[in-house]
Formats: structure tokens, C-alpha cells, sequence
């Protein structure tokens, strides 16, 4: 069974690799990030909780974190597997989540933040299908418009740099120890992140299917 977890810092790719593997297994993509965009766009209560805390960089109070991605796992299509993109982040939610579910493996992308700035400040995602476009390395074919719908990209609130240097703060404070937990648990598995996205796509493969910690 494929119960899946994509740890890395922001901007390391686990978005773009979840979308493809969850396709070719046949299983949900499960990003809490997106789940919490979508609650801050609907403007639900919990989507205006979260969303200062989003803006600014901030991780969102695990309480609500934990609210919103038990009630997506209770959709009940997460029973051949899932792919958690983003989540957990914490050491709390981690527990929280091992009282939800077993997982098979946790893939830690692995890459250096100096290649990680540009990535995010550049980066451009389409509001309505989700797609991710980069202006330097995958630039739409017209400018700032989505290849697939049309829509106008946007460059998301926490993609700006000042944003995003909170982020990358907090993944090294509360999300970074999560790889000693897991690797604990003996079912962490590195993926080395850097490099193009085919390219990391076939380490994943491997790591997903290898036996755990094995790769890096
Ligand atoms: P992401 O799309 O995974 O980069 O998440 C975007 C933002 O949503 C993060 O910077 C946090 O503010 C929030 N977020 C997403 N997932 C979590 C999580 N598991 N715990 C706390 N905050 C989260």
C-alpha cells in the first residue's frame, strides 16, 4: 500500500511530484496547503483563521491544520493510499497523524536552500486547475496566462521574498526534526531534490519502491 508522505522545505518540488505520482498510482494528492488555499477562497471561518497566518509565512495552528485535512481523509478515497504534500509539519501533527493512520514511507526531499529562493519567487500557479509554471526554467507559453485554462497565473501571497524567508525558517525549526522521527520509525526515505523534474521524478520512483533509507 502506498501511504505516502512528501516531506522537504518550501519550493523543493513536492507539489509537482505529488500531481504525478498520485496520477500514475491512482491515489489522492493531498496537499494541505492547497486544502487551505481553497478554505481561504471559499472565505469559510477556518479559511479566514488561516489565512493571516499563510500570508505572513507562518505555519497555521495545528489544530486547524489537523480539522481540515481529517475531514478530506473522511471523503473516504484515501483507503488505496494517499500522498500528504505539506503535511505534517510539526511534531504535534505528526502525532496526530499517526493516531489517523499507519504510513508505508516518508520521502524527504532533499536540497539545498540556496537553490530554493528563486524557485519559489519565480514561481507562477494557476488558480483554478493548480498548475505550476516557473518564468525562468517552465515559463507558460503566453505570458501569464495557464497553458491548460486560460486562467491569469498568479504568484501566491507567500511566494513573496519576505514571506518566504519565514517559511523557510519554520521548516528548519518545527519541520526539519520530523526526518529524525520518521527516520525513528525506519520509514524515512532521502530523495536528492535537486536537478530537473523528470530527473528527481525517477529518484522518487525509486525511493517509493526501494527499501526505506536507502538513496541518499
Ligand atoms: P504549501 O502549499 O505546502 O507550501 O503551504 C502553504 C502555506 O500553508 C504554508 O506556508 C503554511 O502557512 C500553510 N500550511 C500548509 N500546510 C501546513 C501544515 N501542515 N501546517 C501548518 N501550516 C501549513
Amino acid at each position: 500500500m502506498h501511504r505516502l508522505v512528501f516531506l522537504g522545505p518550501p519550493g523543493a518540488g513536492k507539489g509537482t511530484q505529488a500531481a504525478r505520482l498520485a496520477k500514475d498510482l491512482g491515489i489522492p494528492h493531498l496537499s494541505t496547503g492547497e486544502l487551505l488555499r481553497a478554505a481561504v477562497a471559499a472565505g469559510t471561518p477556518l479559511g479566514r483563521d488561516a489565512d493571516r497566518f499563510i500570508r505572513a509565512g507562518h505555519l497555521v495552528p495545528d489544530d486547524l491544520v489537523v480539522q481540515i485535512l481529517s475531514e478530506r481523509l473522511a471523503r473516504g478515497d484515501a483507503g488505496q493510499g494517499f500522498i500528504l504534500d505539506g503535511f505534517p509539519r510539526t511534531r504535534a501533527q505528526a502525532e496526530a497523524l499517526a493516531r489517523i493512520t499507519p504510513l508505508d514511507r516518508v520521502l524527504d526531499f532533499v536540497i539545498p536552500e540556496s537553490l530554493l529562493l528563486e524557485r519559489l519567487t519565480e514561481r507562477r500557479s494557476c488558480p483554478k486547475c493548480g498548475t505550476v509554471f516557473n518564468l525562468k526554467t517552465r515559463p507558460p507559453r503566453s505570458d501569464a496566462i495557464c497553458d491548460r485554462d486560460g486562467s491569469a497565473l498568479v504568484l501566491r501571497s507567500d511566494d513573496r521574498a519576505e514571506a518566504v524567508r519565514t517559511r523557510f525558517a519554520a521548516y528548519r525549526e518545527q519541520t526539519a526534526p520530523l526526518t529524525e522521527y520518521y527516520r525513528a520509525k525506519g520509514i524515512l526515505a532521502p530523495v536528492d531534490a535537486t536537478g530537473a523534474p523528470e530527473v528527481v521524478e525517477e529518484r522518487l520512483r525509486r525511493a517509493v519502491t526501494g527499501a526505506p533509507s536507502e538513496g541518499l
